[in-house]
């Protein structure tokens, strides 16, 4: 099947959450009004609501789930960026992952959170070693062949222990079912600004006049009367879920697969570079499943039941904008979450609702701000 596994996971009840409130404004005068239903927008509007910043109204052009979020593998590895990231980012990312452990226990029924560790496999333990953080255990290749037995070589291994991974659709329905007000299948199409904000958003079922705006849209929305001047791209992913195999993986094993449910196995992850057309790539596939069975042989012919590709929003340099949209005083503008948006998208919320709250930017808001790239910003006019 050529569609993520995530829906065929979900319940009645979760499956109807995703399009929840079709094609109908409940609300056309909210005070704040979150434009985009991937995990951004959703974890925003949750937490603006749970925080009590008044009505909130959440639009989704398509259902929830319907960008890069439903395409995500899911999983929520903060320690592995200490290999490619600054420490802010990773101190960030390992707070977002604490405030997921928190949703789990404050949402009802959770958000699907399940605890797991993390393995990294290397032919030269070397090759970790240089950036060694104090929450990687090292295994020997004889501990790693016990733990994942069949490789094809001897392998030593970084562990990470309490990672995280989710469901992308599921944590989407169950942050959703908290929402008073929800429209999916409305786009907003247009911006009307008076003085320094908008005053009204036009979309494809009726005007909306919000007290503020957050644009949660992937990469920067492209609307009539906003003219957003921030460089963005979109790198392309494969991922694959084969056939269920009694074959089990101690989590996830990075660069092999992650273990799912009923013995399924999550594989890939491409970064196809250039690749801006959504179809499937069999060769991609086949390539995936090569690796797959290269270092497991005694998984030869394993087939994939799901295969998909979605898009990563991105912006240059690889990090996300979270920032106000600077001559509005009444608009924000969170993009280009690239390949981390699930495992980012608590503390993109949190840093949200204590700018809106408090009309003052939060202390990490330099980071992730617009200006960054030289001679364009974040604009609205
Ligand atoms: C192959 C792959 C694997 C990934 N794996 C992981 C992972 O393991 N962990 C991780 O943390 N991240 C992962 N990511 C990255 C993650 O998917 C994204 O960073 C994240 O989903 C971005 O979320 P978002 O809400 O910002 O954007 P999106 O999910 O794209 O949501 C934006 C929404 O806005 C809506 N929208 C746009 N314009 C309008 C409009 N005008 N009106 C109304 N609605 C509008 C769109 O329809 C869309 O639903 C992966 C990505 C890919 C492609």
């Amino acid at each position: 099947m050529e569609t993520a596994i995530w829906l065929d996971q979900l319940n009645a009840t979760e499956r109807a959450e995703l399009v929840r409130g079709a094609g109908a404004i409940p609300e056309p005068r909210p005070d704040l009004l979150i434009v985009g239903g991937g995990i951004a927008g959703v974890a925003t509007a949750a937490a603006c609501h749970q925080a009590g910043l008044g009505s909130v109204l959440l639009i989704e052009a398509g259902h929830l789930g319907a960008g890069a979020t439903g395409g995500a593998a899911g999983l929520l590895t903060p320690e592995i960026h200490e290999w490619s990231d600054p420490e802010p980012f990773v101190d960030l990312a390992r707070a977002s992952l604490d405030q997921w452990a928190e949703l789990e226990e404050s949402s009802p029924g959770g958000v699907g959170l399940v605890d797991v560790d993390w393995i990294g496999l290397s032919p030269d333990p070397g090759a970790l070693a240089p950036h060694q953080s104090p929450a990687v255990e090292w295994l020997e290749p004889d501990y790693v062949a016990k733990l994942i037995p069949g490789l094809a070589l001897p392998m030593a291994g970084a562990l990470i222990h309490h990672q995280g991974r989710v469901n992308p659709l599921r944590s989407l329905a169950r942050l959703s079912a908290t929402l008073p007000a929800v429209a999916t299948g409305v786009a907003a199409t247009g911006v009307t600004v008076r003085g320094d904000r908008i005053v009204s958003v036009d979309t494809t079922a009726g005007q909306i006049q919000p007290g503020a705006v957050v644009f949660a849209t992937g990469l920067p929305p492209v609307l009539d009367g906003l003219d957003i001047e921030v460089p963005w791209e979109q790198v392309k992913g494969h991922l694959l879920v084969t056939e269920p195999t009694p074959l089990r993986l101690p989590g996830i094993v990075a660069p092999v697969a992650t273990q799912l449910e009923d013995g399924r196995l999550l594989v890939g992850g491409t970064f196809d570079m250039g690749d801006e057309s959504p179809v499937v790539r069999r060769e991609i596939i086949d390539s995936i499943l090569a690796g797959l069975y290269a270092t497991l042989p005694q998984l030869h012919g394993l087939r994939a039941d799901y295969t998909w590709c979605c898009f990563r929003p991105r912006h240059p340099d690889g990090l996300p904008v979270i920032d106000r949209i600077h001559d509005l005083g009444n608009a924000w503008l969170t993009s280009g979450h690239y390949r981390t948006g699930i495992l980012l998208a608590p503390v993109t919320a949190q840093a949200l609702v204590r700018w809106i709250s408090s009309d003052q930017p939060p202390a990490e808001a330099p980071a992730w701000s617009s200006e960054r790239f030289a001679g364009r910003g974040l604009t609205g006019r």
